[in-house]
């Protein structure tokens, strides 16, 4: 028998989403997203790249701006339209020093007291390898929630220190503790992931529209089973 989730704490205003790539947060987090801008909520995203390696059939120049483009979209769809791109190179995005300055400087321009993102174990629950790239922009986000509040490291970036971040929620997580109802918007989680309709179309033969719902119904059911049969996004909360 698998455990309940939690439902996720609601005591907050602020959340802000760090991932590497446009599309990241459109497998199944915008759902969640969307749920909290409806309750009035301020979602920001930051992404590492513009996911410019993501098309293999589309050089990464022209890649870079259809990318962008189509995540300020699906990020609208979500009620959110903070998006900020760091420009990281896709595919080669190197843990280390740098990146979390870089991450910890986003950190304190939002100020957010939820931070958000994408699964940085080294697999999908054991069954997938994952990328690169969101091993280290995951683990690099969860070291920044922690060097954004400390004031001598990192000293010189624009924004003064913030040490406001009560938690860091990572989606896609293969032991998720914590969920999000997603009843009332389901549906903008699929239509926020067609968005992304030249990446999906480079993808999959499939219609974009029968591959996102699939996708995205099918993982709020998942969920649903651990959570008092509501359609829900999972996440593993780190209080902080
Ligand atoms: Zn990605």
């Amino acid at each position: 028998m698998t455990s309940q989730l939690e439902p996720m704490p609601e005591d907050w205003q602020r959340a802000l989403a760090i991932v590497a790539h446009p599309d990241d947060l459109e497998y199944g987090c915008a759902s969640a997203v969307a749920a909290w801008t409806d309750a009035g909520r301020e979602v920001s995203y930051v992404l590492a790249t513009k996911g410019e390696a993501g098309i293999d059939t589309l050089e990464p120049v022209k890649s870079a701006a259809v990318r962008e483009r189509e995540q300020r979209a699906s990020a609208a769809v979500a009620g959110v339209t903070s998006v900020e791109f760091l420009g990281h190179a896709d595919g080669v995005i190197e843990y280390g020093t740098a990146l979390r300055r870089d991450l910890a400087a986003a950190i304190r321009r939002h100020r957010p007291e939820l931070v958000i993102t994408l699964n940085p174990d080294d697999t999908w629950n054991g069954t997938y390898w994952n990328t690169p790239d969101h091993r280290a922009v995951g683990r690099a986000v969860l070291d920044a929630a922690g060097d954004a509040g400390n004031r001598w490291i990192f000293p010189d970036t624009e924004a003064e220190p913030w040490d406001g971040v009560r938690w860091v929620a990572i989606a896609g997580s293969g032991s998720p503790t914590h969920a999000v109802d997603v009843t009332t918007s389901l549906e903008r989680g699929v239509r926020s992931l067609m968005e992304h309709r030249a990446y999906i179309e480079a993808l999959t033969t499939e219609d974009p529209e029968a591959y996102a719902r699939n996708l995205i119904e099918g993982f709020a059911r998942e969920t649903a089973e651990r959570f008092g049969g509501r359609p829900a996004v999972a996440f593993r909360l780190f209080p902080r």
